[in-house]
């Protein structure tokens, strides 16, 4: 029987997400639907939307930009998040799980239950290449909703030491706070902040996640900054921070592994197949040459 899923999203004609599930439930050998599904951009839109495809049978559905906010506030009033999902104050995955505190049985099998998958695809990626989590001095560039979602599961994987360091320094002060509200896991005396100009000194990983490759600026980067391994994680265009820490000498990664990785935990929690990652990496790899 084939199973239904969906990405929501505005604008939606670029999502990769139906090949890579086409990918996964190949390997997986099961039968599958995944489709595109635009939505006007407003809530209302968005709760009937996700009513319809879950009403409909519909098993799992990806959130892309900008629903992320919007499905955790649904799953926050209308049923579960995951621990990732809440730290993140965003969900990218949607799925059905039974609620036993609900009486009514409908209720039950019903409950609406929002995962956050990207940061944990991030840090599965970055094992997959051999760099070294354990004790790692970390540094992330960025304080939007792509650094808010990879910190807790990095500080799971067991880093030793990180630095926020964003353009708008008290963005990064603030996410801080509001991380270590959210869990305990997260010691906002142990985490440092700076404004990216400000950002020095010698680090065994530095992710960017800022946005700054979808326009033509260009990071600072200071001339004292150094590290084993650097991360970006956009995609699928010429990246100039990490061909600036390749010339120093640096392994390099774009975000490609990223978006796989996050996609195989969503298409793991939906059916319960375990994807061999890099596997479908190298057939999708293949497919877009
Ligand atoms: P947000 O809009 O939430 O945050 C953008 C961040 O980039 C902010 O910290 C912002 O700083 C910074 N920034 C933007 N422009 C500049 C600039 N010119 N100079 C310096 N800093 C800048 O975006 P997201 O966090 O959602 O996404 C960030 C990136 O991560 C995107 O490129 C996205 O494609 C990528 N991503 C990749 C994924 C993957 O699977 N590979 C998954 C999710 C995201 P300030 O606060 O000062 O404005």
């Amino acid at each position: 029987m084939t199973q239904h899923f969906i990405v929501i999203g505005n604008p939606i004609a670029h999502s990769k997400s139906p090949e890579i599930h086409q990918v996964f439930a190949a390997q997986a050998g099961i039968d599958i639907s995944y489709q595109r599904q635009y939505c006007p951009d407003d809530t209302a839109s968005f709760g009937a939307v996700v009513e319809a495809f879950f009403n409909g049978g519909g098993v799992g559905a990806n959130v892309t930009v900008p629903f992320k906010q919007l499905a955790y506030a649904l799953c926050e009033s209308k049923g579960g998040l995951s621990e990732h999902a809440r730290v993140a104050g965003a969900v990218n995955t949607l799925l059905l799980k039974s609620d036993e505190s609900q009486k009514d049985h409908l209720q039950k099998i019903n409950a609406l239950y929002g995962d956050n998958t990207d940061g944990q695809g991030l840090v599965n990626h970055i094992i997959s290449l051999g760099w070294p989590l354990a004790q790692a001095r970390v540094a992330i560039i960025g304080a939007g909703g792509a650094a808010r979602g990879v910190i807790l599961p990095l500080i799971q994987a067991g880093i030793g030491q990180l630095t926020i360091a964003n353009r708008t320094l008290n963005k990064a002060e603030v996410l801080v706070e509001e991380l270590s509200a959210a869990s305990d896991a997260i010691n906002k005396h142990a985490i440092e902040t700076c404004a990216t100009t400000e950002l020095t000194g010698q680090f065994d990983l530095i992710i960017n996640a800022t946005s700054i490759g979808l326009s033509d600026d260009t990071l600072p980067i200071a001339d004292d900054l150094n590290c084993h391994y650097a991360y970006d994680m956009m995609y699928g265009r010429a990246l100039p921070f990490l061909q600036h820490f390749a010339a120093r000498g640096a392994q390099t990664s774009d975000g490609y592994g990223m978006l796989i990785g996050q996609a195989a935990l969503s298409f793991e929690r939906w059916t319960a197949h375990t994807i061999d990652v890099v596997k479908a990496t190298e057939i999708l790899k293949q497919a877009s040459k």
